[in-house]
């Protein structure tokens, strides 16, 4: 099998440029149908929370391919709202392969058994809720699909198109939109709003970690509100070592 990272043009060097392909480089919206169309059909999935701004990225996929897989973390800890958002908008959107991807029972049985390790290692929280749970259901698949944008939080301003991840291609087609442009795409679309993102939820996790943000605020400032925690542990930027040795940064 071909490596998946030569599916794609590599990853350019300058942080922001956009990748090339055939001299003509790629926006956001040509890399994602190029990635689910040619390069990794059948080997993609996208990852999805069923958040504020999810709806976007959901229904450009479903343009393209209605059957590509979604993964959903189902943690157990959600917003009954999102849970219901969640079914509204793959009905909606005509998904037909949306899986909740669930914790191990026996992890969770050993490690959190009362459900409130979030309150006192939210890491190892997320660790056996997201991050333990997406790898395994990565392993099939050679890439991966995810929503985030540069203008969410000063953590991901230099967000490229395209990463290398645990040896997987990992798309962030919408890198470059800002807030104006995702309203216009849900308003042109006429995509149903996550019920809480009416309320100033801006960005949505786990309802133990959430809450609504300030004007002004960073979009994902109601994250694990307080904390020096702003990721969940699936998008943590990986190091090449000198010796060629990936580690997580
Ligand atoms: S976001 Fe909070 S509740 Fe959800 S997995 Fe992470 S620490 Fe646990």
């Amino acid at each position: 099998m071909p490596s998946p990272v030569r599916s794609l043009p590599p990853p350019p060097a300058a942080s922001g440029a956009r990748p090339a392909l055939g001299g003509a480089p790629l926006d956001g919206l040509a890399l994602l149908r190029h990635a689910l169309t040619v390069a990794f059909p059948g080997r993609i999935a996208v990852v999805s929370s069923f958040g504020a701004e999810s709806a976007v990225l959901l229904a450009l996929v479903a343009e393209i391919d209605p059957a590509t897989p979604v993964l959903f973390l189902e943690t157990g800890q959600h917003f009954p709202e999102t849970l219901a958002y969640r079914r509204q908008l793959a009905a909606h959107l005509g998904l037909s392969d949306v899986r909740d991807i669930t914790p191990d029972p026996a992890t969770l049985a050993r490690d959190d058994p009362a459900g409130q390790l979030w309150h006192f290692d939210p890491d190892a929280c997320c660790a056996r809720r997201k991050v333990a749970p997406l790898a395994a259901a990565l392993a099939p698949f050679d890439a991966w699909v995810n929503g985030r944008k540069r203008f969410q939080a000063s953590t991901r301003a230099s967000l490229p198109l395209i990463e290398v991840a645990s040896g997987k291609v990992k798309l962030n087609p919408l890198a470059e939109w800002d807030a104006a442009r995702i309203a216009v795409e849900f308003t042109a679309r006429a995509l149903p709003p996550h019920p809480l993102a009416v309320r100033d939820y801006r960005s949505i996790g786990c309802a133990p970690c959430t809450r609504a943000t300030a004007p002004g605020e960073d979009a994902r400032a109601g994250r694990w509100s307080g904390q020096i925690k702003t990721e969940c542990g699936i998008h943590v930027p990986e190091y090449i070592s000198p010796a060629g040795h990936r580690g997580r940064q």
